[in-house]
């Protein structure tokens, strides 16, 4: 009988709640002890955990946001924070765990899976864990599902919450877009993605924007220009609304963020049309999951559990220094398929430095 622990982490994104359940779920399927942190790692730090029943999760898989709580905690930033966190896996006798969150709730859980050896031999040695304790939780049984609404793994062709939030942008431009109609409005739309630009690009295809900013092709000095000759052109042909998407990290080629004012700016001198700004913002978290991240949310929870347990299997009786590697579960097409953590996030921060060197070159 193994306890496995859940937590989601980070900004919470819609379907989080359906892998939870699957979590729940099939750990209690296969008689084994399921544990809900709350909080995200503020709970696994301060003990904020409950041992779950099949009934905590009934009702759940259709609400947004996170039923356990998600936090950013600063204190898991630091080696004494994560071993805080250890020594309460270590009471609880959890030593299975599943991160639901986005890269830097990924990186945080390696970063835990890589010391927990040295915490285990620690907390032992300072009288704070019994040695049959220690023993049975010598090896950490890790894996990750990417909860973000930005869909920025580079190794997932989803993250789960990418696509209730483009549905919720894409409802949201086109109410925009009756009223930019009857007022022949410019608006500006600003979206989130951080870094990462598949929110802006693909929303912008799907409400017809007539122009996307965003970070992977950074607009050169004449984008005022380019924009206001677009808008131009379109209106010629009788458009009576343009929409802009603006997505979250854009900058100039001098690395400076670019904002809604500023295009605002630059559109109403240029061309004296009326422009306004919507930044959609939290909206984008909000509301029902889809039926994709519903799915995706419960494929993604059951395959978690199968890893945990298998990497269980595999070291069987544990002996000092054999080692399991953390997975991430990872949409390849219509399948889930396994990734070593590590290399996604080492692959991750590569792509990000690339990108950022690459923009301001
Ligand atoms: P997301 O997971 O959505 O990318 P954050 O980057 O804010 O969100 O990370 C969420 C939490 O994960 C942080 O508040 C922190 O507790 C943990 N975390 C993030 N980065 C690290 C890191 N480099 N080392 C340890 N923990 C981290």
């Amino acid at each position: 009988n193994h306890g496995i622990g859940v937590l989601t982490s980070g900004g919470d994104s819609q379907g989080m709640n359906a892998a939870v359940r699957a979590v729940v779920r099939e750990t209690l399927r296969q008689g084994h002890r399921c544990y809900l942190v709350r909080e995200g790692y503020t709970g696994l730090i301060t003990g904020n955990i409950d041992q779950a029943t099949w009934e905590h999760v009934a009702n759940v898989t259709h609400l947004g946001g996170s039923m356990i709580g998600t936090s950013r905690c600063d204190e898991f930033r630091t080696t004494d924070g994560r071993k805080k966190a250890a020594k309460i896996m270590f009471d609880r006798r959890i030593f299975h765990l599943i991160v639901i969150g986005g890269d830097g709730s990924l990186m945080g859980a390696q970063k835990l899976k890589e010391e927990w050896g040295r915490f285990g031999e620690e907390l032992f040695a300072e009288g704070k864990i019994t040695e049959e304790v220690a023993n049975e939780g010598r090896e950490l049984h890790l894996a990750g599902i990417v909860g973000s609404i930005d869909n920025d793994c580079i190794e997932s062709d989803k993250s789960i919450g990418s696509d209730t939030a483009l549905h919720r942008i894409c409802e949201a431009i086109d109410g925009l877009v009756m009223t930019a109609q009857s007022h022949q409005r410019v608006f500006v739309v600003e979206v989130m993605g951080r870094h990462c630009g598949y929110l802006a690009l693909t929303a912008a295809i799907a409400v017809e924007a007539d122009y996307v900013f965003y970070p992977e092709i950074p607009p050169d000095d004449k984008w005022p220009e380019q924009l206001c000759h677009q808008l131009e052109s379109v209106r010629k042909y009788g458009k009576r609304q343009n929409v802009i998407i603006l997505g979250e990290g854009v900058t100039n080629s001098k690395g400076m963020k670019i904002g809604g004012k500023q295009v605002k700016e630059e559109i109403e001198t240029r061309l004296g049309l009326e422009v306004r700004i919507a930044t959609l913002g939290h909206l984008q978290r909000g509301g029902a999951p889809t039926f994709l991240d519903r799915l995706l949310g419960l494929r993604m929870g059951h395959e978690a559990v199968l890893e945990v347990l298998k990497t269980t299997e595999d070291v069987g009786s544990p002996i000092a220094g054999q080692k399991t590697v953390a997975q991430v579960m990872c949409l390849r097409g219509h399948n889930i398929e396994r990734n070593e953590l590590s290399r996604v996030i080492r692959q991750t921060e590569t792509a990000n430095e690339e990108m950022q060197q690459r923009n301001y070159d």
